[in-house]
């Protein structure tokens, strides 16, 4: 595993649209691997492949409950809005946060490291974490979507 740079905005390569996985190699397992330590290594909750300028779907994401890797993931589900009760961040994004409107609940359907496909339900953080992943891999930043973006400290955690 190795840790990787992760690309900061505005770096062109994050406006990219990302392309479908294909093949569930080693090459793959690398990539997953290496996302999750930049991941822990930079106190984010969640990672994008093209954050560490990857242009593949792939996504990592750690809300305290354990490791979830979701490749080809896409949102087949969603309920209710949640808005102002986790500010929004990005380790792209390094000093901002916004208030970023997003489904409270959404059920993802993916593919695991090995190509099995699965489907799974996230609420709260969780929820906001799969969105805000998702959005990378179309292009999309937090601070394109959010109602108000604002300055923190610069050591807080991203996603
Ligand atoms: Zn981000």
């Amino acid at each position: 595993m190795a840790i990787r740079t992760i690309v900061k905005h505005p770096d062109p390569i994050l406006r990219e649209k990302s392309k479908e996985v294909t093949k569930f190699n080693a090459n793959l397992h690398k990539l997953l691997d290496d996302m999750a330590e930049t991941m822990y290594e930079n106190d984010g909750v969640g990672l994008a492949a093209p954050q560490i300028g990857i242009l593949k779907r792939a996504i990592v994401m750690d809300c305290g409950d354990g490791l979830i890797e979701v490749v080809n993931p896409e949102i087949v589900e969603y309920k209710g809005e949640q808005q102002n009760n986790y500010p929004e961040g990005c380790l792209s994004i390094p000093g901002l946060r916004g208030d970023v409107r997003r489904h409270k609940w959404v059920k993802l359907r993916g593919q695991d490291r090995n190509g099995n496909p699965f489907e799974m339900e996230a609420e709260d953080l969780l929820a906001r974490c799969a969105q805000h992943e998702i959005d990378h891999l179309n292009g999309v930043l937090f601070i394109d979507i959010a109602d108000r973006v604002y300055p923190i400290s610069k050591d807080e955690e991203g996603e």
